[in-house]
């Protein structure tokens, strides 16, 4: 393991002997931190952490491992709370304290692969065809050395800090956020001067080597999930009775999947549409620069809604998913019901979409259960410093791409941070093709080019540098 070091005898002496002045921020080898950060991610990848069961304290005690090589005093923590083999891990480089503190989070847990889906075992973390594979390259683990080696970096070359660096490794993003909710809810003390949070969300636009946007995400979706249940009568399916609830379950069914949700425009989205009117001509550029009011004219409206990730962005959505009934042909079953997967828009309040889908629905034998309440509503400004420090990052890489701010339709743990009072922003650090990640965010053959990991640990070393 490479520790911090002197280029030069001269410089090593000048530094020791500064007195008070701050040291001369060391010079680092970028081509050995990538080197090293590829070879820490692939040992990352290697430990299956996929979630359920989430294992992550074993990622967690590798994590803890490097940080303690590195001189950082490591706290692992919240094993009693989310159960044996899950942990959280906490460790912080401190400035001198004149600011108030960055964190950033990453999540240890994956979801499931099927190895026969893929060409390569996914907890090989094999390097094949100039990438590196594996369960969670992308979502999240290569999000997480790049976090770790840009807090590492800026130790080893001792950039002066007026804010700490929080670094934050949580248990089970992927099913029940749990580790990020019993983190908040335990360590008020630890997130006490912490302004500003950094982990998954933004999504940068890049196609053909070449990158037209930085995403940022300031908001994102809140997940409320309802089961719709009907209760009749069992009996045998050769005598058809009114009891059946069945049909009536249909009915509810069908009438929320021709409900159509209202259109909503809210601030981070506007500015996402403003910002990406310069990619496209007349009349599609007019349209983007005012969503709100393209949005009433009905070829701009058709136009915009045929995205399925802007229809995301611009309304409450409902998709019916999950459905059960009887298991058997011949059997009318006692109960019938229905998982519907809704998801709001930051600003939008849960229970008036309930009493919306009741109205629409209009049958008091349909019985609606929450089965995920929302999140804490989230939408962080783009006038503060770290945001102003993406941009400045972003513009020394491509002076010709812009930052803008694509609403994440999935969910994070961003929300349970923001509770708390912190500005969180999603963030990617890494340059890839959209096909790639479409592929292998929770698909198959999930993997991260080679070039990409020291990309990406240099430009979170950049964010945190410029947010100083
Ligand atoms: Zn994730």
């Amino acid at each position: 393991m490479r520790r911090g070091f002197c280029f030069s005898f001269a410089l090593c002496v000048i530094s020791r002997f500064a007195g008070a002045q701050a040291p001369e921020p060391r010079q680092l080898d970028w081509n050995a931190i990538a080197t090293e950060a590829q070879g820490i991610l692939a040992d990352y990848l290697r430990i299956n952490t996929t979630n359920p069961p989430g294992n992550e304290m074993k990622g967690a005690m590798f994590l803890k491992n490097i940080l303690e090589k590195e001189g950082f005093e490591v706290q692992i923590l919240d094993s009693t709370e989310l159960g044996a083999g899950r942990a959280n891990l906490y460790t912080r480089l401190k400035g001198n304290g004149s600011k108030k503190a960055i964190a950033l989070v990453h999540h240890i847990d994956v979801v499931p692969a099927t190895p026969s889906f893929w060409d390569v075992d996914p907890f090989s973390g094999v390097v094949k065809d100039g990438y590196i594979w594996g369960r969670g390259a992308i979502d999240m683990k290569g999000d997480g050395i790049a976090q770790l080696m840009a807090m590492i970096a800026l130790k080893r070359a001792g950039v002066p800090l007026n804010r700490d660096i929080v670094f934050i490794a949580n248990s089970d993003e992927e099913l029940g956020s749990t580790g990020a909710l019993v983190f908040v809810d335990k360590h008020p003390d630890l997130l006490k001067d912490v302004e500003f949070l950094a982990t998954e969300g933004g999504e940068n636009l890049f196609s053909n080597g070449k990158i037209t946007y930085y995403g940022v995400s300031v908001s994102e979706k809140r997940t409320f999930w309802q089961k719709l249940t009907v209760k009749g009568v069992a009996s045998h399916g050769s005598r058809p009775t009114k009891q059946n609830p069945v049909p009536r379950l249909v009915a509810a069914l069908d009438k929320i999947a021709r409900f159509e949700t209202p259109i909503h425009v809210t601030p981070g989205v506007d500015k996402y549409f403003r910002d990406i009117a310069r990619l496209y001509s007349e009349p599609q550029r007019g349209w983007l620069s005012n969503v709100a009011v393209a949005l009433r004219n009905s070829k701009a409206r058709e136009w915009i809604l045929s995205d399925v990730y802007w229809n995301a962005y611009l309304r409450n959505t409902i998709s019916l998913t999950g459905l059960s009934g009887s298991n058997k042909v011949n059997v009318i079953p006692p109960e019938a019901s229905a998982d519907v997967d809704v998801r709001l828009l930051p600003d939008q309040n849960p229970d008036d979409m309930l009493a919306t889908l009741k109205r629409i629905v209009g049958d008091t034998a349909v019985h609606f259960t929450t089965l995920l309440k929302p999140k804490a509503p989230l939408e962080s400004p783009t006038t503060s410093d770290f945001f102003h420090a993406v941009e400045r990052a972003a513009h020394d890489r491509d002076p010709n791409a812009f930052v803008t701010t694509n609403m994440l339709t999935g969910a994070s743990d961003r929300p349970s941070y923001q509770k708390v009072g912190i500005k969180t922003y999603g963030i990617d650090p890494f340059r890839i093709e959209k096909a790639e990640r479409q592929r292998g965010v929770h698909g198959n053959n999930e993997r991260l080019s080679v070039e990409n990991v020291g990309f990406g640990v240099r430009y979170v070393y950049d964010i945190l540098r410029y947010a100083q």
